[in-house]
């Protein structure tokens, strides 16, 4: 199963940047130079590993594959942020006072959230 993402070129200057690996969000580099693309180096050398063997089955260099497990999980967490966003909507058709609203979309906020994760 494969998935490809957006590559680092086409983020505005001011969008939040991701370990290529795991999807975790990286703290701004504040320096000169090539910006980090992974969280850590265990990330950095699973990175090259799977390159390695994407390379070696054929797949582009800048493919990026998720296992089945790893895309489950992903779906896992995309099915939460559909039921946290259905609660807000129905919440919000049920004319549900702003404090509530304010707690649901929040909630959702925090699911969004999880999926920057990718693995
Ligand atoms: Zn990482």
């Amino acid at each position: 199963m494969e998935v490809e993402i957006r590559g680092p070129e086409g983020l505005r200057p001011d969008e939040p940047r991701h370990c290529a690996w795991c999807g975790r969000r990286l703290p701004g580099s504040g320096r000169i130079g090539r910006p980090r693309r992974y969280c850590a180096q265990p990330c950095r050398q699973r990175a090259y590993e799977r390159r390695a063997a994407l390379q070696r089955g054929g797949l582009p260099e800048d493919a990026v594959v998720l296992s089945t497990a790893e895309l489950a999980d992903l779906q896992d967490r995309l099915f939460q942020l559909r039921c946290a966003a259905e609660d807000v909507f129905t919440a919000a058709s049920d004319g549900a006072d702003p404090d509530e609203l304010r707690k649901l979309a929040a909630e959702m906020v925090e699911t969004a959230k999880s999926l920057e994760r990718l693995r």
